[in-house]
């Protein structure tokens, strides 16, 4: 039997940028659901160390994030996670969120923060490696690549951009391109063939990874004589491209050809009491600071709305009574 509850505002999605927009609306009085299909934390648990956030010289990911969960709930804030989301009503003045156990969930606003994952290679050995050597983040691991040698796998403004950047810590940064020319920008590749720290293995990809408890090293395979090199290496940088989580989005509402949200400023999406923030949003860097800022925004922009909505139906009986 369906249960109905209501909400002023819901956010989706109990990453960093779900979590923030949680405590920030929860604390101005705004009764407030995060229903996050995932852990509570996001990416963040996937990450031993997050050693840039501010004011918290290093952290496990999974802490961080539940130090943000207890944060939100001090403030009110009511949080599901792990739970399936069947069907979501964007429109109109009361959003709805259908979930698989039946329950239903209403609210004035929505905030989505689905966040999104890196495309992996999908080949043997990356699953066992991912955190212990493979990264597919040069800002957050680059760091602990201190002095060693390195493989950047890509060929896009991300992969070449990643890769000088990555110069600043690696001796040694090879490069291995699955096709004979970049796709990125000019002036990125020639900051990249100029770079004494980098060499580049062309129409070759990268087939396994091998290690014992860290990554040790990759079998290269040359694209056109079929011949596979075991290269060793101290870890691996994957930069082939992002995948936004709205897929459930699609054709509800303003999503760019890559399938992220668009929003204004302040983070309204295509549609009237309607925000995003986070990773899923078009944009260009995806930091948990940025997905913070972003979520403060939203909840802010939302509590707004809110108010304003809440105003709005009052005022006829104002009216009235004047
Ligand atoms: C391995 C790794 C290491 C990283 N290290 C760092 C670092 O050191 N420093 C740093 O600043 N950043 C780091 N990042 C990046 C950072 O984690 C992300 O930028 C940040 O978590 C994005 O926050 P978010 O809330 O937008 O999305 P996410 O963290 O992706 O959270 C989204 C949440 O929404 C849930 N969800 C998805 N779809 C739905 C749906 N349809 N309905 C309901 N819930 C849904 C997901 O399960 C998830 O819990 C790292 C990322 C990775 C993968």
């Amino acid at each position: 039997m369906a249960q109905s509850n209501h909400y002023d505002a819901i956010v989706i999605g109990g990453g960093p940028a779900g979590l923030t927009a949680g405590i920030y609306l929860s604390r101005a009085r705004v009764k407030t659901l995060v229903l996050s299909e995932g852990t509570v934390g996001g990416q963040m648990v996937l990450t031993h160390e997050i050693a840039n956030y501010p004011g918290v010289e290093s952290i496990n990911g999974y802490m961080l994030g539940n130090i943000m969960k207890n944060q939100a709930q001090r403030f009110g804030c009511d949080i599901k996670s792990n739970i399936g989301i069947e069907r979501m009503e964007l429109n109109g003045e009361q959003k709805q969120v259908l979930l698989s156990n039946g329950a239903i969930y209403s609210a004035d606003a929505l905030v989505l923060t689905p966040g999104g994952r890196s495309r992996t290679l999908g080949v043997p050995g990356e699953e066992d490696y991912k955190g212990k050597g493979i990264s597919y983040c040069a800002t957050c691991d680059g760091d602990f690549f201190t002095g060693k040698e390195i493989v950047v796998v890509g060929g896009g403004n991300s992969a070449l951009e990643e890769a000088v950047s990555l110069t600043k810590y690696a001796t040694k940064v090879t490069i291995v391109h699955q096709f004979d020319h970049f796709q990125a920008f000019e002036h990125a590749v020639e900051e990249a063939r100029a770079n004494p720290r980098i060499n580049f293995v062309m129409e070759s990809k990268v087939t396994a990874f091998y290690g014992g408890e860290n990554l040790e090293a990759v079998d290269i395979t040359d694209l056109k004589s079929g011949k596979v090199e075991r290269f060793k290496t101290d870890g691996v940088f994957v930069f082939i491209g992002y995948v936004p989580n709205t897929e459930f989005l699609k054709g509800k509402l303003n999503l760019n050809k890559w399938g992220e949200i668009v929003v204004s400023s302040d983070m309204e999406t295509s549609l009237p009491g309607v925000f995003a923030a986070g990773d899923a949003i078009a944009k260009r860097y995806r930091q948990v600071t940025t997905a913070v800022g972003d979520g403060t925004v939203a909840a802010l922009a939302a509590s707004n709305y809110i108010h304003q909505m809440k105003m709005k139906k009052k005022a006829p009986l104002e009216n009235v009574l004047a």
